[in-house]
């Protein structure tokens, strides 16, 4: 395969020219300024289109099992190549959760026959887990607050679990007892959801995961999912914690969610105006490592009938960035590539690489910049059909995945 006038991502910087793709080995074999004299296979021209390394997103719930009617590992594959992503990371709060090595086993029978992405699951953090299965797997997920599935784990099995084992783990902070409390304050409704999860169910539960650090004296570095406020942010780089911010809370806030209703309700929820803006600052500065999707899909019935939490992401996340950050600059441009690419392939110590180079896999994303295209949920390879940005005009959009060499994704 043969990819000509591209602006690819070297060294974060974008230079001008060709990529040449060994299809069957799946590796670059000729990135340069010009490809003619390797090759004369009729070539993709990117017409100034960027190709940068892969999209990671390491928290997503392909569902499957019970709930395949809202996404299966396959369709969620195909959201995921249509987003621009190569691997993902799926949450284990499904229905049976993912909590004993017969359950791994099942995932990975169904995800074996799926060549568009890798595939990892997590693993749930409680007492039902079997042992040692959850000293022994790498990627381990703690619920401190209640959310889709009940899948609670209490202050007793997260300290446990920290004193004994060294393996990644990401913590869904928000507070139970405090959600509980503001249930007796607010009638639990639609419109009181920012309000039952407000901002000091997040601060709550992040300083419980910070007393027991310290009452354990640990230099353990666990890390924190979806955070959505600039304080926890502060108080997560004094614990020197890693953490991750999804581009539902980097971008919108609690008036759109009086627009969006049940489209907007997810968890933790939307946050005031004045918070997500200090987010996107934090972002625009640097300040925050990796972007995540949270793609959490139910049926356009179960939001309507049940209210469910969660939204879907996988296809629009790198498109509402770009979009956000136009014009984009070289330094827009990195920091994409960091929080969407390099940063969640460091957090997860995933051996694909990172750089775009002769000899490397051929693991990539090209971005059209310009191109312009209305969020249609119909549209969308998610099972769920919708999505919170429904019917906005996003400019920047990933127009073809490859993953070791092959075509996953296009509409070049
Ligand atoms: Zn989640």
């Amino acid at each position: 395969m043969r990819l000509v006038n591209g602006r690819i991502w070297v060294k974060r910087k974008l230079i001008e020219g060709d990529i040449v793709i060994d299809e069957d080995q799946g590796i670059i074999t000729y990135l340069g300024k010009d490809s003619h004299h390797i090759t004369y296979e009729a070539p993709y021209d990117l017409k100034g289109k960027i190709v940068v390394p892969s999209l990671i997103d390491i928290h997503c719930h392909l569902r499957d099992f019970q709930e395949s009617h809202k996404e299966t590992f396959e369709s969620g594959a195909n959201a995921a190549a249509a987003g621009g992503y190569t691997h993902l990371f799926d949450m284990p709060n499904k229905f049976p959760p993912v909590n004993s090595k017969i359950m791994v086993e099942k995932i990975s029978d169904k995800i074996k026959k799926i060549s568009s992405c890798i595939i990892t699951p997590y693993i749930l953090l409680n007492s039902k887990t079997e042992r040692p299965l959850i000293y022994e797997y790498p990627y381990i997920k703690a619920y401190m607050g209640y959310t889709t599935g009940n899948c609670l784990t209490t202050q007793e099995e997260l300290k446990e679990f920290l004193l004994k084992s060294s393996t990644f783990l990401s913590i869904h902070c928000e507070d139970n007892e405090t959600i509980a409390n503001n249930k007796k304050r607010f009638k639990d409704s639609l419109e009181n959801h920012c309000e039952i999860r407000g901002s000091e169910t997040e601060l709550r539960s992040l300083e419980k995961v910070k007393w027991l650090l310290n009452d354990l004296n640990l230099q353990k570095h666990p890390h924190i999912a979806h955070v959505t406020l600039e304080k926890s942010i502060k108080l997560i780089s004094k614990l020197n914690l890693t953490f991750e911010v999804t581009p539902h809370h980097l971008l919108l806030n609690t008036d759109d969610y009086k627009k969006l209703g049940i489209w907007g309700k997810m968890n933790p929820p939307l946050r005031p105006k004045e918070d997500q803006l200090k987010l996107l600052k934090l972002f625009l500065e640097g300040f925050i490592p990796v972007i995540a999707t949270d793609h959490a899909p139910h049926t356009m019935v179960e939001k309507e009938v049940q209210q469910l939490s969660g939204v879907p992401g996988l296809e629009t996340s790198l498109s509402t960035i770009l979009n956000t950050l136009q014009p984009l600059t070289p330094e827009k441009i990195n920091l994409i590539v960091e929080a969407f690419s390099l940063n969640p392939r460091k957090l997860m110590n995933i051996n694909s690489t990172s750089k775009l180079q002769q000899g490397e896999v051929a693991d990539l994303t090209i971005i059209d910049p310009n191109l312009k295209t209305n969020v249609k949920g119909e549209l969308l390879h998610t099972k769920c059909k919708w999505s919170p940005w429904e019917g906005q005009e996003l400019q920047g959009w990933p127009v073809m995945t490859i993953h070791n060499g092959i075509i996953t994704h296009s509409i070049i």
